[in-house]
């Protein structure tokens, strides 16, 4: 018996093959990577979690990685388990982004959350995170957030990048809808997971948005509903109005300082109760378990007039200036921001992300 497992080990280390072995060692590498890189994230916690990465890489060479967490149990009387598809780190340079997925990932084994089946994509702009300062683009310079197949993309991305923000480089939406490697690939999770609800989280506004077919959330812990309009190229777009998925975007206060533990977990719970009450049940095909293919979709449905809702609220300027005894992401001397806040709002587009 003793030499049969590790024949069997070896036979299916051969199975699967040399994409396998990458794919454990590309994980760990990157768990170890935001071990170090934010200071919320335990590199050791990380490695507990059964993450995959992609064999194809960006464009300077990092995996996409992302884990899914089944319901458990998936409970027969409610039929499928409702699907919800999280994304943090769009924008490399929104650390806290990413670092809040991580808490969650520590929580979602709790009763409620777990009646969903969870698809978690922490850091979907590693190129943007790792390059130091951290940028809000990927490596070849795409605000992967202005890059989705959108039905008004060809007509407007580009006009709308020249003419309301004055090409500023942070939000170059890419020569042609779906250029970079990045949003295909969660293109493809859509496609693949067919998720009944999309989180997508961001910093530093300090707002709830929304995009979608159901009634809208109004307040998350401190978070409230505050419109961001909708924007070619963007995931609530492409989401939420192309898709008819519902989209929720949350921002984040601070770029680099997380909410304390306890307006995290107040915006986690109302988050549940909003969920529990809106999220669409699923219809009948349901998703595969295999990594999506990075396959571009293409526009098939007329989309919504944009609503560019006038905005209320100035934005925050807190990225640099933590309230005392919360954890920082990063120290001050290595400020992730690649431009300083008052060029951030100095463009035209007033918030935008
Ligand atoms: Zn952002």
């Amino acid at each position: 018996m003793k030499t049969v497992i590790p024949a069997m080990l070896a036979g299916l280390s051969m199975l699967l093959g040399p994409t396998a072995l990458a794919a454990s060692t590309a994980t760990q590498a990157w768990c170890d990577y935001l071990g170090k890189r934010l200071r919320s994230v335990s590199a050791e916690a990380c490695h507990r979690q059964p993450f995959m990465a992609s064999t194809t890489l960006t464009a300077r060479g990092n995996p996409l990685v992302y884990v899914d967490h089944p319901a458990n149990p998936a409970p027969p009387l409610e039929g499928p388990p409702r699907r919800v598809l999280v994304i943090g780190g769009i924008h490399g340079d929104e650390l806290t982004s990413i670092s809040i997925v991580f808490k969650w990932l520590d929580w979602i084994g709790e009763a409620e959350p777990a009646r969903y089946h969870w698809r978690i994509i922490p850091l979907a702009n590693p190129d943007g995170l790792k390059v130091r300062p951290s940028t809000r683009v990927n490596g070849n310079g795409v605000d992967l957030n202005r890059n989705f197949q959108t039905p008004d993309w060809d007509e407007n991305a580009q006009a709308y990048w020249v003419k309301r923000t004055r090409k500023d480089p942070r939000r170059y939406p890419g020569e042609k809808s779906g250029s970079e490697l990045e949003t295909q690939w969660l293109q493809g999770h859509i496609d693949d997971f067919q998720p009944n609800l999309i989180i997508s989280v961001h910093a530093p506004y300090n707002l709830l948005d929304y995009d979608g077919p159901v009634p809208k959330p109004l307040r998350f812990g401190r978070l409230s509903l505050n419109r961001l309009g909708v924007y070619p190229g963007s995931l609530g777009n492409y989401g939420g109005l192309h898709k008819r998925i519902p989209v929720i975007t949350i921002e984040l206060p601070n770029a680099t300082a997380m909410p304390s533990q306890r307006d995290q977990r107040a915006m986690w719970d109302d988050m549940l109760v909003w969920m529990s009450d809106h999220v669409p049940q699923p219809v009948a095909s349901s998703p595969t378990n295999t990594q999506p293919v990075a396959a571009p979709a293409q526009a098939a449905t007329p989309l919504e007039p944009m609503t560019q809702e006038p905005m209320t609220q100035e934005p925050m300027t807190l990225e640099h200036a933590p309230g005392q005894g919360e954890p920082r992401e990063s120290p001050p001397a290595a400020a992730p921001r690649d431009v300083p806040v008052a060029k951030e709002h100095a463009a035209s587009e007033p918030i935008a992300d």
